[in-house]
């Protein structure tokens, strides 16, 4: 009934087999733009099973609804454990304390909702909430980079854009728990429009979706451009665009290099403001780039920002790395996650 509705979808199974399926979890709920991922993950950070369900975001109502069906179809589906305790991580503003989700901009949640305590009454698992990013830094911590770094930047660039701060083993919450909006520090001073309402915002230009963009606009002067093709089959990613480029694509490389002056100017201010020893980075536009190799990318943005930084800030500074934690999985992880710190410290 609930499955049938929206169907989950399993990858798990051979991994959840070798593990046994016998030892203590904690649920996972990374509520995305277009997809909800539910999963069970050790204290470990072993994902002892994941499933995808679909995100129906016409309304608020509906996106609620969207994240109970899918608890719902996974903890009806899975049941070889019980879990111990359920985290979420979901885009925009919360405030934990409260299990506040107050609001989001690529989700429509325009009144604050009391998840914390909605899944709670769902489930019968204690419930805790945060923002996606901080979540997926919150696992940085715990189970990645944190482990030898106390001084790091989570950075995440996918369909938005967004950095976790890591200052002394320490999570940056800020004033509104709103710490580390690097999508909307403003680069281009009366640049494309973003989604948030101000212009010169370095989310149109890096971000997946700001990256398509820029090609559509683009193919007015470049109407020859390899990447008309694929716009038009609608199979175009943002690591086409970067291998064009390699490849010589004018348009491709304009874009290109847009994204590397951009990204590199934002980071080194970050380097410079936060003193980071090292930044590692996760999500699909990057993950995709990871092919095109030691030209790629992220290693021109590290050798920029190595480059412009202040000098004591560079001396510090390792660079930019991939996450070690896999780039699919770092929002589910980070949920769980919130759940172990959350049992933790009540000594579980
Ligand atoms: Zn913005």
């Amino acid at each position: 009934m609930v499955e049938e509705k929206t169907p989950g979808v399993p990858y798990d199974a051979e991994h959840r087999r070798s593990l046994g399926g016998s030892e203590a979890t904690a649920l996972g709920v990374d509520v995305g733009g277009t997809k909800i991922l539910v999963g069970a993950v050790t204290k470990a950070g072993e994902v002892v099973e994941a499933r995808r369900y679909r995100m129906d975001r016409s309304t608020q109502e509906l996106t609620l609804s969207s994240i109970r069906t899918a608890v719902e179809g996974f903890m009806g589906a899975w049941a070889d454990t019980a879990p111990l305790a359920l985290g979420l991580g979901v885009v925009g503003q919360t405030k934990p304390a409260a299990g506040l989700w107050v609001q989001a901009m690529n989700l429509p949640i325009h009144s604050p909702v009391p998840l914390g305590r909605l899944m709670r009454k769902q489930t019968g698992l204690p419930c805790v909430l945060d923002n996606d990013v901080h979540a997926a830094t919150l696992a940085e911590l715990r189970w990645g980079i944190g482990k030898e770094y106390k001084d790091f930047i989570y950075l995440n660039i996918g369909t938005g854009l967004a950095a976790g701060l890591v200052s002394n083993g320490q999570l940056v919450r800020g004033a509104a728990n709103y710490a580390g909006e690097l999508g909307h520090m403003l680069v281009d001073p009366g640049g494309s429009l973003c989604p948030c309402g101000q212009r010169g915002c370095l989310e149109p230009i890096c971000s997946g979706d700001g990256i398509l963009a820029q090609v559509r606009e683009g193919l007015i002067d470049y109407p020859d451009s390899i990447l008309c093709e694929p716009l038009r089959d609608e199979t175009l990613t943002a690591s086409q665009v970067f291998q064009a480029a390699e490849a010589g694509d004018p348009l491709a490389m304009r874009i290109t290099s847009k994204v590397v002056q951009a990204l590199s100017t934002a980071l080194t201010n970050l380097v410079n403001l936060l003193n980071p020893a090292v930044i590692v980075y996760g999500g699909g536009v990057l993950k995709d780039n990871r092919p095109v190799g030691t030209s790629g990318l992220m290693e021109k943005v590290s050798g920029l920002v190595s480059a412009n930084a202040l000098v004591a800030a560079r001396r510090a500074f390792i660079g930019i790395w991939p996450s070690h934690l896999d780039p699919d999985r770092a929002g589910l992880l980070g949920a769980a996650c919130l759940a172990w710190d959350y049992l933790e410290k009540r000594g579980r």
